[in-house]
């Protein structure tokens, strides 16, 4: 730990000299009005460094510079453009280190995940770079009388509004295919963590993007956010957040009939049947809610767990909940770090006294820990009923909810019944139950005996209250361009 933090004060110094700019034209520049606000670790609560404050001026200027530099990145030689973003990718490896030290301190997620966090990112890029050549591609649809040509072209300027759960590997995930498709982008990263995604835009500049194509604006989301959705120029919007924001956006960007991309929050359930791999469901189960703090959208928020087997696997996950470590994020030994900020940590520990008012049993956890920073013990509510407000509503935390069922339609019902609609895990040995359920199961993504393992080229997002739109492959091309039909006469 203590050689960590000694690397961390090198990495962090020029941000605590500088302070964090935003990036506007190729230019490093601080907010046009001078205002700044201070960037706090969650781990002890002290400032790390202060960043620019931007607002509608900032995000005016940088939406004019995408505007202006969209022709030339349009036009851009593809293979070149290939070439660029793979620069990109080698920049993120040999900084990753640094990447993930910074991600740590600013977010308070484990080393042990944030390690691989930035070669994700760099792998999101070289997938992208590989596609950047084919995005064009379209088809010959000849009729008698037209040959019929269909192709892409890039939508224009847009913005991507992302949040602060492992900020830097979402942001790549977000900007990669926007570049490749020919897109100039403006970037508004979350407030609570602004350190990666101004590493990872000037690790773009360096790799010879021209200047324009890559904008970033920090700021809030109500200003500088609210300004980007809003703003003329700005074609579409890739956000990635809450789901009462993303209806926010909806509104904001209706005057301008914005095009929208949405990944938000989720309640996702696990299900557990009694002729399941126990073992393996209850280490994926674990794994699903427990790794990177609970921030992260797919995790298994709600263990469906069918009740002949229920005792015996709610002793084992009471056990092994107890074990989990919690600590520093840049000891290698965690593997639960502090939560984002001071107001999240309030409202994810608010759920203790209202799964225990709604009847609820706190089987493991249910306190906050350490004498600073935002640190609280994993926690496991036991004996909880498909309407209560624990088994509804996405907590963001490592916080598990067990609910039990009896037979295969219960199970269906309470699997469905909340407002998102993101991911699913299922555990049964029985195939034809799992492709029944899987069928009828409410979720954008779905792994059945299987923890989430992301492979790039399938979609990626959610139904319901949990997104519009989905990510990976072509469908993220199929966003970020238009696609255009021309028919000539023959
Ligand atoms: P958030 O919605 O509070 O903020 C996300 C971003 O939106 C931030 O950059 C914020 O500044 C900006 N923003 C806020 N108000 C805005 C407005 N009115 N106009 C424009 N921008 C605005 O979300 P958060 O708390 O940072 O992130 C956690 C949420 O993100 C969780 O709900 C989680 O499930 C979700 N999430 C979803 C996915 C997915 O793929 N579905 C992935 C990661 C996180």
């Amino acid at each position: 730990l203590q050689a960590n933090l000694a690397k961390l004060q090198d990495h962090l110094q020029r941000f605590r000299d500088e302070g964090v700019t935003n990036l506007i034209a190729g230019q490093a520049v601080p907010a046009r009005s001078g205002a700044t606000f201070d960037n706090v670790s969650p781990v002890d609560d002290s400032v790390i460094c202060s960043v620019a404050k931007g607002g509608a001026e900032d995000i005016d200027a940088a939406a004019r510079a995408a505007k202006d530099a969209f022709a030339e990145w349009r036009d851009f030689p593809l293979a070149e453009r290939k070439k660029v973003l793979h620069r990109i990718a080698d920049g993120i490896e040999s900084r990753a280190e640094e990447i993930a030290f910074c991600e740590c301190w600013d977010t308070g997620q484990a080393l042990r995940f944030m390690s691989k966090a930035a070669l994700r990112g760099a792998e999101n890029f070289r997938f992208f770079a590989d596609r950047a050549p084919a995005a064009r591609d379209g088809q010959m649809l000849p009729s008698s009388t037209l040959m019929n040509v269909t192709t892409r072209v890039p939508i224009g300027p847009v913005g991507v509004i992302t949040p602060w759960n492992t900020p830097f590997m979402l942001s790549t995930w977000k900007i990669a295919p926007a570049l490749a498709a020919g897109c100039t982008i403006v970037h508004k990263p979350a407030e609570f963590s602004p350190v990666t995604a101004r590493i990872l835009a000037g690790i773009a500049h360096d790799a010879g993007l021209p200047p324009g194509v890559w904008n970033l604006v920090n700021g809030f989301g109500e200003d500088a956010g609210k300004t980007l959705t809003e703003h003329p120029d700005i074609k579409a919007i890739a956000f990635v957040g809450e789901s009462k924001t993303g209806s926010m956006i909806m509104k904001q960007g209706a005057d301008t009939l914005k095009r929208v991309h949405f990944e938000l929050g989720g309640k996702n359930p696990v299900v557990v049947f009694d002729d399941a791999d126990l073992d393996r469901a209850l280490d994926a189960a674990i794994f699903m809610i427990y790794s990177l703090n609970g921030e992260r959208c797919t995790s298994s928020s709600r263990l469906l767990v069918q009740s002949s087997v229920a005792e015996a696997f709610k002793a084992k996950l009471v056990e092994r909940v107890n074990r989990i470590k919690v600590g520093h994020p840049l000891d290698p030994a965690t593997e639960i770090g502090p939560l984002i900020h001071k107001e999240h940590l309030d409202k994810v520990t608010s759920y203790f006294d209202i799964a225990r008012a709604d009847g609820a049993t706190i089987a493991a956890g249910g306190e906050r820990t350490g004498e600073a920073g935002c640190y609280v013990k994993p926690t496991l509510f036991t004996d909880a009923k498909p309407g209560m407000r624990v088994a509804q509503e996405e907590i963001f935390g490592p916080v598990l909810t067990v609910i039990e069922f009896d037979t295969e339609a219960e199970a269906l019902e309470i699997a469905n019944g909340v407002d998102y609609g993101l991911t699913g895990y299922v555990w049964t040995s029985d195939l034809t139950r799992a492709l029944r359920f899987t069928d009828k199961l409410e979720a954008g993504m779905i792994w059945v005996n299987s923890e989430n393992v992301r492979h790039l080229p399938t979609p990626f997002g959610g139904m319901k209250a949990s997104g519009i739109g989905r990510d990976g492959g072509d469908w993220s091309f199929e966003f970020y361009m238009e696609q255009k039909h021309i028919g000539f006469a023959t």
